[in-house]
């Protein structure tokens, strides 16, 4: 089916439902930019308002997770965690990375926080307050660094401590004043009692001043490079909340996925989960799970985290593009008498997911 007819085509069967009818158009028009696009140059662009338009290339590290993937293990053990607790704190840790949420092990932060921003993007939990900022560097990120003292007045690192000691006497003095034979002797009235450090102030081999403050420089552990306060960069760490009401659609709409797929696996058919296809027009469209018998294809997809009659616009247009025999939508909120409609209209399945 060439565009010009998806379009018509579109036009066609939307023109009833008036009230998605300004939400078709502009989604009709992002698809059709978006699957020009892909068609005709074969390169990607991510049009992530229609998420079945997939980049191309996308590395499958890089790809979004979804449900029954690598991570499915980490996750389960993640949203535990947050069942049981309420929420995810990050905690500091010395290293390129700064910081970590210690009740997720195994994988690296940058893994910890796609997958975060996958579970807020679905819903299942919100970004709360940062907890802390920790100091990288502004060209590579890294948070591995030296930090050092430099001249305030020179810059050089050249820089060591002055100690400025004071007695019960009232004597204030510089550390060398009250050394005698390795021991602290004040210089006044000889007492080796009651000395007390007073200030410390620092000193520049290169331009031979001292003063009472210094200049940090952090030298990155990973890139080299110098950077001070006026140009290091921060990396926050935020406490991650779950949100419960989410947490409860998931798992309904969890166990309503696997009741399908063993319901399908019974009939014959073989699951591919998750499961990607490439349509007519080159886009790859992603789904929870394909179910396969013959020419027969079914395609099941959970709604969390998106608009229904988003989806179902999406979802559309992905059966037209593959061709799919079936195609179920497993929803975790009752939806309404006009999705129905425009789910029937598009040849999908609704099924709602029971709550416990
Ligand atoms: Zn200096
Ligand atoms: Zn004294
Ligand atoms: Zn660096």
């Amino acid at each position: 089916m060439s565009f010009q007819r998806v379009i018509e085509w579109l036009a066609q069967n939307f023109q009833r439902i008036e009230v998605i009818l300004p939400i078709l158009a502009g989604a009709a028009v992002l698809a059709f930019l978006g699957i020009r696009h892909v068609g005709k140059r074969r390169s990607s662009i991510a049009v992530e308002e229609l998420g079945v338009v997939e980049e191309e290339a996308k590395h499958p590290a890089e790809k979004p997770l979804e449900i029954g993937d690598e991570f499915s293990e980490i996750r389960e053990r993640t949203l535990e965690i947050l069942r049981t607790r309420g929420a995810l704190r990050p905690a500091p840790i010395a290293g390129k990375e700064g910081g970590h949420y210690p009740d997720i092990v195994g994988i690296s932060l940058n893994k910890v926080e796609d997958f975060i921003e996958d579970l807020v993007k679905k819903g299942l939990a919100l970004e709360g307050d940062v907890e802390f900022s920790a100091i990288s560097c502004p060209l590579c990120g890294s948070s591995s660094q030296a930090a050092l003292v430099s001249c305030k007045n020179c810059g050089s690192f050249k820089v060591h401590e002055l100690r400025y000691y004071r007695h019960t006497c009232g004597y204030v003095g510089p550390e060398s004043s009250f050394l005698s034979d390795g021991e602290l002797v004040c210089p006044h009235c000889k007492s080796s009692e009651g000395m007390e450090l007073y200030h410390k102030r620092y000193y520049c081999g290169d331009c031979r001043k001292d003063s009472e403050e210094v200049n940090i420089t952090f030298k990155c552990g990973s890139c080299g490079s110098l950077y001070d306060e006026s140009n290091m960069a921060l990396k926050q760490f935020r406490r991650i909340e779950l949100s419960r009401e989410r947490l409860r659609e998931y798992e309904g709409v969890n166990r309503e996925l696997a009741a399908q797929l063993q319901r399908l696996r019974a009939e014959g058919y073989v699951i591919e989960r998750p499961a990607t296809m490439v349509g007519e027009s080159g886009v790859v469209h992603s789904f929870d799970a394909v179910a396969k018998k013959g020419d027969e294809v079914i395609a099941i997809v959970s709604s969390l985290g998106k608009p229904l009659t988003q989806l179902l616009l999406e979802l559309g247009i992905a059966k037209m593009d593959l061709k799919l025999s079936g195609l179920i939508v497993i929803t975790g909120k009752p939806s309404s008498p006009t999705e129905r409609d425009f789910a029937k209209s598009l040849g999908i399945e609704i099924i709602e997911a029971t709550r416990t």
